[in-house]
């Protein structure tokens, strides 16, 4: 399949990871918006949140309770942010599901 994410979940390409386990890899942005700039990432190759239902969805839940330790094991100690891109609107330009983490610093007020 011709998708980024699962090239970087096999190998094929580099990535400098934070968190990895049998169901998600955690890895840092190749263009970082914030000083701490995470890609969290099922290994499963789901679209987007678009393409979340209730047989594959439980992927969410683990990635969301690592969230947590992988923000503090990157140094974020004052808060972050996570966001999900899904769609054109969104700008989603992987259509790989994906959460960012973004932190290390303040943030913008804005979300959008
Ligand atoms: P999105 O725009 O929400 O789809 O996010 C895709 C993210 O993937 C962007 O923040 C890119 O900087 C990031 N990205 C693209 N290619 C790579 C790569 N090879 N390694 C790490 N991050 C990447
Ligand atoms: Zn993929």
């Amino acid at each position: 399949m011709d998708c980024l994410f699962c090239k970087i979940i096999a190998g094929d390409i580099p990535s400098k990871k934070a968190y990895e386990d049998n169901d998600m890899l955690a890895f840092y942005d190749i263009a970082p918006q914030a000083k701490v700039h995470i890609l969290v990432i099922p290994k499963e190759h789901i679209p987007s949140i678009d393409g979340l239902n209730t047989d594959n969805a439980s992927v969410v839940a683990k990635i969301f309770s690592k969230i947590p330790e992988i923000a503090r094991e990157a140094g974020i100690t004052n808060g972050y942010r996570i966001v999900s891109n899904c769609g054109d609107d969104a700008c989603q330009t992987v259509k790989h599901l994906h959460f960012h983490i973004l932190g290390g610093e303040p943030l913008s007020e804005k979300m959008a």
